[in-house]
Protein backbone atom coordinates (compact mmCIF):
# COMPACT_ATOMS: atom_id res chain seq x y z
CA UNK A 1 0.00 0.00 0.00
CA UNK A 2 1.15 3.19 -1.19
CA UNK A 3 -0.24 6.63 -0.69
CA UNK A 4 0.50 10.29 -1.54
CA UNK A 5 -1.38 12.15 1.49
CA UNK A 6 -0.22 15.48 0.52
CA UNK A 7 -0.59 17.38 -2.85
CA UNK A 8 -1.97 20.75 -4.23
CA UNK A 9 -3.83 22.38 -7.16
CA UNK A 10 -3.31 25.60 -8.75
CA UNK A 11 -5.97 27.04 -6.76
CA UNK A 12 -3.56 28.15 -4.27
CA UNK A 13 -1.85 30.10 -6.55
CA UNK A 14 1.53 28.76 -6.24
CA UNK A 15 1.11 25.35 -8.02
CA UNK A 16 0.67 24.50 -11.31
CA UNK A 17 -1.15 21.68 -13.67
CA UNK A 18 -4.55 19.99 -13.60
CA UNK A 19 -5.93 17.72 -10.93
CA UNK A 20 -5.69 15.13 -13.93
CA UNK A 21 -2.20 15.13 -14.48
CA UNK A 22 -1.22 14.98 -10.60
CA UNK A 23 -3.67 11.60 -11.08
CA UNK A 24 -1.82 10.09 -14.27
CA UNK A 25 1.11 10.72 -12.16
CA UNK A 26 0.06 9.03 -9.23
CA UNK A 27 -1.24 6.25 -11.07
CA UNK A 28 2.39 6.01 -13.32
CA UNK A 29 4.42 6.04 -9.86
CA UNK A 30 1.91 3.05 -8.70
CA UNK A 31 0.10 4.58 -6.07
CA UNK A 32 -2.71 3.09 -4.57
CA UNK A 33 -4.30 6.48 -2.76
CA UNK A 34 -3.73 9.60 -3.59
CA UNK A 35 -4.79 12.77 -1.69
CA UNK A 36 -5.42 16.25 -2.35
CA UNK A 37 -4.73 18.23 0.30
CA UNK A 38 -4.57 22.07 -0.73
CA UNK A 39 -4.51 24.89 1.40
CA UNK A 40 -7.44 25.77 3.61
CA UNK A 41 -9.29 29.04 2.27
CA UNK A 42 -10.03 29.70 6.17
CA UNK A 43 -9.53 31.48 8.12
CA UNK A 44 -11.47 33.94 5.52
CA UNK A 45 -8.30 36.65 5.30
CA UNK A 46 -5.65 34.90 6.55
CA UNK A 47 -2.44 34.85 3.98
CA UNK A 48 -4.66 35.28 1.28
CA UNK A 49 -2.15 35.39 -1.40
CA UNK A 50 -1.24 31.85 -1.44
CA UNK A 51 -4.80 30.06 -0.82
CA UNK A 52 -7.91 29.61 -2.54
CA UNK A 53 -10.45 31.95 -1.91
CA UNK A 54 -13.84 30.66 0.13
CA UNK A 55 -15.68 31.36 -3.02
CA UNK A 56 -12.90 28.99 -4.94
CA UNK A 57 -13.87 26.54 -2.75
CA UNK A 58 -16.81 24.57 -4.37
CA UNK A 59 -14.37 24.34 -7.41
CA UNK A 60 -11.74 22.53 -5.10
CA UNK A 61 -14.64 19.89 -3.95
CA UNK A 62 -16.08 19.36 -7.39
CA UNK A 63 -12.23 18.99 -8.74
CA UNK A 64 -11.82 16.25 -6.44
CA UNK A 65 -15.24 14.78 -6.91
CA UNK A 66 -14.69 14.53 -10.46
CA UNK A 67 -11.20 12.56 -10.12
CA UNK A 68 -13.26 9.91 -7.33
CA UNK A 69 -15.58 9.60 -9.90
CA UNK A 70 -13.56 8.61 -12.63
CA UNK A 71 -12.87 4.99 -11.64
CA UNK A 72 -9.13 5.24 -12.36
CA UNK A 73 -6.84 2.79 -10.63
CA UNK A 74 -5.79 5.37 -7.48
CA UNK A 75 -8.23 5.55 -5.26
CA UNK A 76 -8.68 9.58 -4.95
CA UNK A 77 -8.78 10.88 -1.39
CA UNK A 78 -9.92 14.60 -0.14
CA UNK A 79 -8.03 16.20 2.02
CA UNK A 80 -7.40 19.66 3.31
CA UNK A 81 -4.01 21.56 4.88
CA UNK A 82 -5.56 23.60 7.47
CA UNK A 83 -3.23 26.34 8.66
CA UNK A 84 -2.84 26.39 12.80
CA UNK A 85 -3.91 30.31 13.02
CA UNK A 86 -4.13 30.98 16.81
CA UNK A 87 -7.52 31.80 18.00
CA UNK A 88 -9.17 31.76 15.10
CA UNK A 89 -9.51 27.50 14.84
CA UNK A 90 -13.19 28.11 15.51
CA UNK A 91 -13.57 29.65 12.66
CA UNK A 92 -11.54 26.97 10.52
CA UNK A 93 -13.07 23.79 12.08
CA UNK A 94 -16.78 25.22 11.50
CA UNK A 95 -15.92 25.22 7.92
CA UNK A 96 -13.79 21.65 8.44
CA UNK A 97 -16.44 19.71 10.17
CA UNK A 98 -19.08 20.62 7.55
CA UNK A 99 -17.08 19.10 4.60
CA UNK A 100 -16.66 14.93 4.44
CA UNK A 101 -12.83 15.42 4.39
CA UNK A 102 -10.88 12.23 4.35
CA UNK A 103 -8.00 13.90 6.58
CA UNK A 104 -7.10 17.16 7.73
CA UNK A 105 -3.17 18.26 7.61
CA UNK A 106 -2.31 20.75 10.30
CA UNK A 107 0.33 23.00 9.20
CA UNK A 108 2.32 26.18 10.58
CA UNK A 109 3.44 28.28 7.98
CA UNK A 110 3.35 31.43 10.46
CA UNK A 111 5.17 32.19 13.25
CA UNK A 112 2.75 35.25 14.46
CA UNK A 113 3.47 37.94 12.00
CA UNK A 114 6.84 36.26 10.08
CA UNK A 115 6.17 33.97 7.20
CA UNK A 116 9.21 31.81 7.87
CA UNK A 117 8.82 29.52 5.16
CA UNK A 118 8.65 31.87 2.37
CA UNK A 119 11.72 32.89 0.38
CA UNK A 120 11.15 36.05 0.14
CA UNK A 121 10.86 36.89 3.81
CA UNK A 122 13.70 35.22 4.49
CA UNK A 123 16.14 37.90 5.26
CA UNK A 124 13.83 38.81 7.56
CA UNK A 125 15.47 36.12 10.63
CA UNK A 126 18.36 34.70 9.32
CA UNK A 127 20.19 36.30 12.35
CA UNK A 128 21.06 33.11 14.70
CA UNK A 129 18.85 34.53 17.52
CA UNK A 130 15.95 35.16 15.60
CA UNK A 131 16.26 31.42 14.23
CA UNK A 132 16.66 30.58 17.33
CA UNK A 133 13.43 32.41 18.46
CA UNK A 134 11.47 30.97 15.28
CA UNK A 135 12.13 27.36 16.14
CA UNK A 136 11.21 28.19 19.86
CA UNK A 137 7.51 30.07 18.71
CA UNK A 138 7.33 27.21 16.14
CA UNK A 139 7.69 24.56 18.79
CA UNK A 140 5.02 26.00 20.90
CA UNK A 141 2.57 26.80 18.22
CA UNK A 142 2.91 22.68 17.25
CA UNK A 143 1.57 21.94 20.83
CA UNK A 144 -0.71 24.37 20.87
CA UNK A 145 -2.07 22.50 17.68
CA UNK A 146 -1.57 18.83 19.15
CA UNK A 147 -3.06 19.62 22.22
CA UNK A 148 -6.34 20.94 20.39
CA UNK A 149 -6.82 17.87 18.97
CA UNK A 150 -8.67 18.57 15.53
CA UNK A 151 -6.18 17.68 13.16
CA UNK A 152 -5.31 14.14 11.69
CA UNK A 153 -1.95 14.76 10.39
CA UNK A 154 1.45 17.06 11.35
CA UNK A 155 2.60 18.61 8.03
CA UNK A 156 6.46 19.04 7.40
CA UNK A 157 7.08 18.91 10.87
CA UNK A 158 10.77 20.43 11.12
CA UNK A 159 9.92 22.65 8.71
CA UNK A 160 12.13 25.60 9.73
CA UNK A 161 14.96 24.22 8.58
CA UNK A 162 13.81 24.41 4.97
CA UNK A 163 16.55 27.13 3.96
CA UNK A 164 19.67 24.91 6.27
CA UNK A 165 19.17 27.12 9.61
CA UNK A 166 18.94 25.09 12.98
CA UNK A 167 18.91 26.30 16.31
CA UNK A 168 21.84 26.69 18.29
CA UNK A 169 20.64 23.79 20.79
CA UNK A 170 19.32 20.77 20.19
CA UNK A 171 18.05 19.67 23.28
CA UNK A 172 15.71 22.51 23.38
CA UNK A 173 14.16 21.69 20.49
CA UNK A 174 14.19 17.84 21.07
CA UNK A 175 12.61 18.28 24.90
CA UNK A 176 9.51 20.07 22.91
CA UNK A 177 9.62 17.16 20.57
CA UNK A 178 8.96 15.01 22.91
CA UNK A 179 6.46 16.50 24.79
CA UNK A 180 4.26 17.46 21.22
CA UNK A 181 4.49 13.76 20.34
CA UNK A 182 3.51 12.79 23.54
CA UNK A 183 0.30 14.63 23.65
CA UNK A 184 -0.13 13.40 19.40
CA UNK A 185 0.24 9.83 20.43
CA UNK A 186 -2.10 10.19 23.09
CA UNK A 187 -4.77 11.55 20.82
CA UNK A 188 -4.49 9.35 18.05
CA UNK A 189 -2.73 11.88 15.53
CA UNK A 190 0.23 10.50 12.52
CA UNK A 191 2.55 12.71 10.84
CA UNK A 192 4.08 13.12 7.55
CA UNK A 193 7.23 12.01 5.76
CA UNK A 194 6.99 15.07 3.56
CA UNK A 195 9.52 14.75 0.86
CA UNK A 196 8.98 18.31 -0.19
CA UNK A 197 12.32 19.34 1.94
CA UNK A 198 14.76 17.51 -0.75
CA UNK A 199 13.74 20.24 -3.54
CA UNK A 200 14.16 22.98 -1.04
CA UNK A 201 17.70 24.82 -0.17
CA UNK A 202 17.96 22.66 2.94
CA UNK A 203 17.49 19.22 0.60
CA UNK A 204 16.46 16.72 3.25
CA UNK A 205 13.18 15.19 4.36
CA UNK A 206 10.66 16.78 6.72
CA UNK A 207 11.13 15.42 9.44
CA UNK A 208 14.80 14.29 10.00
CA UNK A 209 15.36 10.78 11.30
CA UNK A 210 16.46 11.46 14.71
CA UNK A 211 12.37 13.44 15.00
CA UNK A 212 10.63 10.60 13.36
CA UNK A 213 12.54 7.83 16.29
CA UNK A 214 10.80 9.95 18.64
CA UNK A 215 7.53 10.17 17.03
CA UNK A 216 7.42 6.31 16.71
CA UNK A 217 8.97 6.08 20.08
CA UNK A 218 5.41 7.52 21.51
CA UNK A 219 3.27 5.64 18.77
CA UNK A 220 2.61 8.49 16.44
CA UNK A 221 0.82 7.14 12.95
CA UNK A 222 2.53 8.06 9.64
CA UNK A 223 1.91 9.15 5.77
CA UNK A 224 3.72 9.85 3.06
CA UNK A 225 3.40 13.25 1.24
CA UNK A 226 4.83 14.79 -1.56
CA UNK A 227 3.89 18.13 -1.01
CA UNK A 228 3.81 18.55 -4.63
CA UNK A 229 2.54 21.93 -6.30
CA UNK A 230 3.09 20.57 -9.93
CA UNK A 231 2.16 16.99 -11.27
CA UNK A 232 5.50 15.60 -12.01
CA UNK A 233 6.45 16.15 -7.95
CA UNK A 234 3.03 13.41 -7.05
CA UNK A 235 5.09 10.57 -4.99
CA UNK A 236 8.56 12.25 -5.41
CA UNK A 237 11.35 10.60 -4.14
CA UNK A 238 9.18 7.81 -2.29
CA UNK A 239 11.74 5.14 -2.04
CA UNK A 240 13.49 7.19 0.17
CA UNK A 241 11.10 8.25 2.55
CA UNK A 242 10.06 4.28 2.83
CA UNK A 243 13.68 4.06 3.68
CA UNK A 244 13.82 6.94 6.35
CA UNK A 245 9.95 5.48 7.57
CA UNK A 246 11.74 1.86 8.40
CA UNK A 247 15.07 3.16 9.77
CA UNK A 248 12.66 5.19 12.24
CA UNK A 249 11.28 1.88 13.15
CA UNK A 250 8.03 2.40 11.81
CA UNK A 251 6.12 -0.65 10.39
CA UNK A 252 2.96 0.94 9.55
CA UNK A 253 2.00 3.98 6.97
CA UNK A 254 -2.04 5.10 7.81
CA UNK A 255 -4.84 5.73 4.99
CA UNK A 256 -7.70 7.76 6.19
CA UNK A 257 -10.89 7.68 5.46
CA UNK A 258 -13.53 10.32 6.55
CA UNK A 259 -11.37 11.05 9.27
CA UNK A 260 -10.71 7.09 10.36
CA UNK A 261 -7.61 5.35 10.12
CA UNK A 262 -6.63 2.30 9.06
CA UNK A 263 -3.00 0.76 8.92
CA UNK A 264 -0.73 -1.05 6.14
CA UNK A 265 2.01 -2.99 6.70
CA UNK A 266 5.40 -1.59 5.08
ZN1 LIG B 1 1.84 25.51 -0.97
FE1 LIG C 1 2.67 23.61 4.00
FE1 LIG D 1 1.46 21.76 1.20
ZN1 LIG E 1 2.96 21.83 2.83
Amino acid sequence: MLADYHVHTKLCRHAEGEVADYVRTAAAAGLDELGFADHSPWPVGYDAQSRMTEAEFPQYRAWVRDMQDCGGPVQIRYGIEADWVPGRMDEVFRHIDAEPFDYVLGSIHYTDELPFDDPSNAGRWQAQDQVDQVWRRYAELMLEMVRDGRIDILAHFDLPKKFGWRPSREAPFLESVDEIFRAAGERGLALEINTSGLRKPVSEIYPSLVVLKRACERGVGLTLGSDAHAPGDVAADFPAALDLARAAGFRELRTYRRRQFTGHRI
